[in-house]
């Protein structure tokens, strides 16, 4: 349910609709290691939900001062993480709020060990600051933007939605409180892995993995199962994503309650980064994906379930309309593909023949997107998967390829659909169906 609403739900942003994209998930079920995981990690939120009042130069002076002060502070801090100077960051902190402070210390500890690019935080101008008058009667929470991008493996700062409390204390705008804004519903639940405590982040080429402190030794097993899953992407797809932060956490909150689907918390969730693509923010892009690990399953992580993951951060920026038996077929191919030359060959077969035999007989038409998991019970990913295996063999990557982008674009309805499969495979999807049952693998 929540896979459906996240994935195709609409959201308003500044006026656009913003499709909620980013599905994801693990396919081990099928090959009998654990259950079938899809899920889909909702959008950002969106950074303008209400109407601006005290946001514009209409507001009174004293209004006018506090933004310029708090724009002042947040400015501050972003200059501290990035020169390295904890005093500075923390000098706008409540002196009387001690466990916001260590928070706030942890925080700056943490996002130094990224190694940021760029980091900055802005005010979202059209919000109206919110009155938290357990901090004070004048104290307001502010949705803040903050824009983040690791070296090396961000392309674009990626938005991170925030909810920061300013009040005034001897005549001076201070942080009171960071978590006020935390039950807003377009958050979603997770928190980012420099929120969970001390983080430790280990390098590999086009990765940074974060694992907590003391699980280096994770961190830097799941460097080697990305060495092997990259160039498995690259190979099969002829692209790859152009970083990935690689995110397992032991903390459960690093995993939206929402990246779930048939009731089971997914294994991982490829989750969409959006960037500002105009300077006032009013309009975002996917510029990348980072995958979450469920903290079950982080120690248990592999290469194949990596290489299901990278394939939808590679594919993600080419936009989030196409058909999820497209999206998860692929990713399902290429982990397959990775798992049949360096895993269990005999496994797989034996899986391509039982679908084979069992559900693609049966098939009448292509998974939907809003009946994924239903259209064929547990099938989904298998009959999708091999769909995709007869488009690649068939057809090839570069055509698969071509498909993609163009379904990607969008629109979404059926006959925008039946021109792409027109154009791309000269076939129409009653007849794809009908050569994929006659399809031996
Ligand atoms: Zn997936």
């Amino acid at each position: 349910m929540v896979e459906r609403a996240g994935r195709r739900g609409t959201w308003w942003m500044v006026g656009l609709v913003v499709l909620a994209v980013a599905a994801a998930g693990t396919t081990y079920s099928v090959l009998g290691r654990r259950a079938e995981e899809p899920a889909t990690a909702g959008p950002p939120s969106p950074p303008v939900t209400r109407p601006s009042a005290a946001a514009g130069s209409s507001g009174p002076p004293g209004d006018k001062r506090m933004l310029a002060e708090i724009d002042a502070v947040l400015k501050t801090r972003a200059s501290a993480v990035r020169t390295g100077q904890l005093a500075q960051f923390l000098q706008h902190l409540d002196p009387q709020n001690s466990a916001l402070r260590r928070r706030h210390q942890q925080l700056f500890g943490n996002l130094r060990k990224l190694g940021l690019r760029h980091l900055s935080y802005r005010r979202e101008g059209g919000w109206v600051p919110e009155p938290q008058p357990q901090h004070g009667s004048e104290a307001r929470a502010f949705r803040v933007m903050m824009l983040v991008q690791v070296t090396g493996i961000d392309p674009a700062p990626r938005f991170v939605p925030l909810g920061y409390t300013f009040a005034e204390r001897g005549g001076r705008w201070l942080l009171v409180d960071d978590d006020d804004l935390a039950g807003e519903q377009d958050r979603g639940t997770y928190r980012e892995p420099w929120d969970l405590g001390p983080i430790e982040a280990v390098r590999g080429p086009g990765v940074l993995v974060v694992v907590p402190a003391n699980e280096r030794a994770n961190g830097r097993r799941l460097v080697g199962e990305a060495r092997r899953a990259t160039p498995a992407v690259r190979a099969a797809l002829k692209r790859s994503p152009a970083g990935v932060l690689v995110i397992a956490m032991a903390d459960q909150r690093s995993m939206d309650t929402g990246w779930q689907t048939g009731g089971h918390p997914a294994a991982a969730v490829a989750v969409q980064n959006f960037s500002p693509v105009t300077a006032a923010a009013t309009r975002f892009e996917v510029t990348g994906s980072r995958v979450v690990i469920n903290p079950t399953e982080r120690t248990k992580a592999d290469r194949f379930l990596l290489a299901h993951e990278f394939t939808h951060a590679a594919m993600a920026p080419l936009g989030g309309k196409a058909p999820t038996w497209l999206v998860e077929g692929l990713a399902e191919y290429v982990e397959f593909r990775l798992t049949s030359r360096h895993g269990d060959h005999q496994r797989v077969a034996d899986r391509r023949r039982t679908l084979l035999r069992q559900a693609i007989p049966a098939v009448r038409r292509l998974p939907t997107d809003n009946d994924f998991r239903g259209a064929y019970d547990e099938q989904s990913y298998g009959v999708s998967w091999i769909v995709v295996e007869y488009l690649a063999d068939e057809y090839g990557i570069s055509t698969l390829n071509a498909l993609y982008a163009d379904l990607a674009r969008g629109p979404e309805d059926a006959a925008a659909r039946e021109r792409a499969l027109r154009q791309h495979l000269d076939t129409s999807e009653a007849e794809l169906v009908a050569a994929v049952k006659e399809y031996d693998g």
